[in-house]
């Protein structure tokens, strides 16, 4: 293949200290929308004591340099060098002031790094490397100063200036112009810098905490939006509450401001007292966002406010250690949704997003460990691997340690980091110190890719009772790793009897027996357990709780798997037996298919639902989990060389056949559940709706069902049921759907946020024909190819959510998908490499889909000035075998 660009790749073990700490550093923006001025006043002190004249290196991304002053002295040519993304000051002594004055161009910023518009108003995104695209600067994580921030502005145009700190002082200038200025009194890196400059309105509310300082708390939004604040603001309140209470942590300034835009790559930024969102994770009501909508900002809220201390007080040493900030939070958000929620459904949900999406990643050739070891373009590490798998590691460590141990190995990291850039090394050893254990084993999860197979065979002895169960683990080779060794996989485990009753488990030395689930820890390739004392052949739990981010390999018979979905204390369990029921039947189904005989439904399944449906005593919620069909994507995985078609067919078959056998009871449920009244948000009306959602997302594929979705949508008063009976319709294929598309954009043409469900709806909807559809909507006037929200709903969710329509035999998804991400690339990169991103897989599918998508990759790689973030995902899916 053609290198499209010089590849510069960053590598872990090149890290090396930057030579000189900022003692303090000044800025003022003269804010523009065309022109913004920045000039910039950097204290520098050298940190060894080398002496003499030294030189300093300063990134710097498209800024137009006007001028730049040693200790007020300015600089002539030959005494500094600037080139694309440095410039270098040849000499300086040991303390110094470098001053600079730059131009930027916020109005030509569509990549969204940096000083950007949004609306009526500018703001910035740093993380990972924007700052350098705003002034000259160390920009990098272990560079950590103070801050003082000033910004002159149009005062029509940009009343409300805010940054990071507090502010300090404010005033007019005349001419129409004021000023403001803000302090920050935290020593910080540059990626959690913000400002923004704009015509704003908010919502405001106290918090005092637990040592007793007050807290204005701010949300900030376009005047249109200001009714629908207060579930972010509802949900912030409480996750300083939780962050106190669970992890004694408290809020350290007197202020703390969101501001959402509808302009935003990320989901959220957690810049110092000034976060930064998508409006999806801010803006809420009934009318316009569902129960996930509600409950995934209380989740990013929650996540943006907990890196105050896991992230932000405690920042990572280089880019490499991402996972020590991002694991931690999303496991501390996690547990925020899981008090505030409920435990089994959010972790359930978890582990079907890791497993659908994670577990490809690692089997791709994008594979990466939690901790990378080198990359191109950094944003392209922002994966579910770093976030979502580093998170389960930390849950590893947690169930290793419990509760009281894990919150002394937290207090320790404070203690010991508290101001610091550090390692995933220095968070391990502080868990490993405050609890007299030794980590460095577990330690390979932060450095192996690849998802390990935990294969499961027992034997019991009536005679003497006892049952052995053989545990071996295997990681395949990756992209990235050739050779893997065993890992600490802690393994949670308990035994059932055929009647579905729990059997207390005995180790050999033990006087009796000591619990019904056991953590066994499995850190050879291979070992046995024993356990004493078993009545009779048993049922084996295995990895309870999912307690670590494998694959169990382990053939149940069809009857164990109905005694575990009926019987297991274990949520999770319960869950997974159900899916393991419904994947055996869909992928029965597709073999019979492949071979020409006949689909049929066996009896199990059938039977299985029917007690499901019929279990009034369990949460509406797990019900509703346990009874969704595994997904496309996830059954993919399973198999060798993808069956696209065969798959989507025999779901859909597996579907229709259990609605047909379950009619009545599906419409009971429904029936029993559609009560109607009064909108409200609490956790039993949420399980409910799920569950009836549920119901109606089978029932649609009958007649009767079709007009329960039509009545639902005549008379639903929440955007739950809404866009639950929109989409049985859409996706049943329904003569109806094209109707009700058509009245839903009328009645919301005007809410963007409502317009991205519409679009996501016609991306997902199978078939070859949707790419034509999909093409079509380019053209609506809702569709914006410079905003990653309408991308990610129309192309992202068709590219990445509708394997029948991307996959399309013709190979016009896969054209059409090349051809966005060439035309994104120009103008947001980071936008353009998400999207790529769905050719990584290529080589699992068939050869003729295989000689199509290796087509697109090749002209997409071979395209002129494609940004260093494709070429990086190319090159990964071209280059290796
Ligand atoms: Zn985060």
């Amino acid at each position: 293949m053609k290198e499209a660009v010089a590849r510069k790749v960053v590598r872990r073990k090149d890290y090396t200290p930057y030579p000189w700490e900022i003692d303090q550093l000044c800025l003022r923006f003269d804010i523009d929308r065309r022109i913004t001025t920045v000039k910039a006043e950097i204290q520098f002190s050298r940190l060894d004591q080398a002496g003499g004249n030294n030189a300093i290196v300063l990134d710097g991304e498209g800024l137009e340099l006007v001028s730049v002053a040693l200790d007020g002295r300015p600089l002539a040519a030959g005494e500094f060098t600037v080139d694309a993304d440095r410039l270098l000051i040849h000499r300086a002594p040991a303390k110094c002031l470098v001053s600079t004055e730059v131009r930027i161009r916020p109005h030509e910023n569509t990549a969204l790094e940096g000083l950007y518009p949004s609306g009526k108003f500018l703001l910035t995104q740093c993380e990972a490397q924007g700052f350098r695209k705003i002034t000259y600067f160390p920009d990098r994580p272990d560079v950590m100063t103070r801050y003082e921030v000033t910004m002159v502005a149009e005062r029509a145009l940009y009343p409300v200036l805010l940054s990071n700190g507090n502010a300090v002082g404010n005033g007019d200038l005349g001419n129409g112009r004021h000023w403001v200025r803000w302090v920050d009194p935290h020593r910080k890196p540059s990626y959690l810098f913000a400002l923004v400059a704009g015509d704003l309105e908010f919502i405001e509310d106290q918090f005092t905490t637990c040592s007793g300082r007050n807290v204005v708390l701010r949300v900030y939004v376009e005047k249109q939006n200001l009714d629908k604040c207060g579930h972010a603001m509802k949900s912030l309140v409480k996750a300083m509450q939780w962050d106190q209470q669970r992890f004694g942590l408290e809020y350290d300034l007197d202020i703390f401001n969101i501001v959402a835009t509808d302009d935003f790559n990320m989901g959220a930024m957690e810049n110092k007292s000034l976060n930064i969102f998508n409006s999806k994770y801010v803006l809420a009501k009934p009318e316009t966002a569902t129960d996930d909508d509600y409950q995934a900002i209380e989740g990013v809220i929650g996540h943006e406010y907990f890196h105050n201390w896991t992230g932000n007080r405690v920042t990572c040493r280089d880019w490499f250690q991402l996972t020590l900030k991002e694991g931690l939070t999303v496991f501390r958000d996690q547990e925020f949704t899981s008090d505030m929620q409920s435990r089994a459904v959010k972790h359930i949900r978890d582990v079907r997003d890791l497993r659908s999406r994670q577990f490809p990643e690692d089997a791709g050739p994008m594979s990466h460990p939690i901790r990378p070891d080198e990359f191109v373009a950094i944003n392209n590490f922002y994966t579910m691997t770093v976030y979502q798998k580093g998170a389960t590691i930390i849950r590893m460590v947690h169930t290793l340690l419990g509760e009281a141990g894990f919150q002394k190995g937290m207090k320790l990291y404070f203690h010991r980091h508290d101001g610091q850039a550090v390692t995933c090394d220095d968070f391990l050893a502080a868990m490993a110190d405050a609890n007299g254990v030794d980590l460095k084993r577990f330690g390979r999860w932060y450095a192996q890719s690849g998802t390990p197979e935990v294969t499961v065979r027992s034997e019991y002895d009536a005679r003497t009772a006892r049952y052995t169960l053989h545990l071996s683990q295997r990681t395949p080779p990756s992209h990235d790793q050739a050779s893997k060794q065993a890992l600490v996989i802690p393994f949670a485990f308990g035994l059932l009897t055929p009647q579905g009753q729990q059997i207390p488990l005995q180790l050999p030395g033990e006087p009796g027996p000591e619990a019904f689930t056991r953590l066994l820890i499995l850190e050879q390739e291979q070992q046995s357990f024993v356990f004493e004392s078993v009545p009779c052949e048993p049922i084996p739990s295995l990895l309870r709780n999912f307690s670590a981010p494998v694959k169990v390999v382990y053939d149940y018979a069809v009857s164990d798997l109905a005694v575990l979905m009926q019987h297991d204390p274990d949520a999770f369990i319960r869950w997974e037996a159900a899916q393991l029921l419904a994947q055996a039947e869909i992928m029965r189904n597709r073999d019979c298919l492949a071979q020409g005989v006949e689909m049929h439904l066996l009896p199990q399944l059938t039977e299985a639902f029917a007690a499901l449906l019929g279990d009034r005593d369990r949460d509406p919620a797990l019900l509703a989990e346990a009874l969704m069909l595994p997904g496309e994507d996830y059954l993919a995985e399973t198999m060798k060389v993808i069956d696209v078609d065969g798959i989507h067919q025999a779901r859909q078959f597996v579907k229709r056949a259990l609605v047909m056998a379950l009619q009545e009871l599906f419409e009971h449920v429904y029936q029993g559940l559609n009560q109607g009244g009064v909108y409200d948000h609490g956790a039993t009306s949420v399980a409910r709706r799920s569950l009836k959602n549920l119901c109606l997302s089978y029932l649609v594929e009958t007649p009767a069902g079709v007009s329960l979705a039509e009545q639902q949508l005549a008379h639903g008063n929440n955007m739950t049921d809404t866009l639950a009976a929109l989409a049985a319709l859409v996706y049943s294929g329904a003569a109806a759907a094209e109707q009700a598309m058509a009245s839903f954009e009328s009645s919301w043409k005007q809410d963007p946020l409502v317009m991205d469900k519409w679009f996501v709806l016609h991306a997902t909807r199978p078939g070859a024909d949707t790419v034509d559809l999909v093409a079509a909507l380019m053209d609506h006037p809702a569709f914006s190819l410079t905003n990653p929200n309408k991308v990610r709903s129309l192309i992202g969710a068709f590219a990445l959510g509708n394997p029948t329509g991307f996959h399309a035999l013709s190979g016009s998804g896969y054209r059409f998908v090349a051809e966005r991400v060439i035309e994104l690339d120009r103008l947001n990169p980071q936008a353009a490499a998400r999207i790529a991103t769905a050719f990584n897989r290529w080589r699992r599918y068939d050869s003729l889909r295989q000689n199509l998508m290796q087509t697109e990759l090749e002209r997409i790689a071979a395209t002129e000035n494609i940004s260093p973030d494709v070429a990086e995902i190319m090159s990964n899916a071209l280059g290796k075998l």
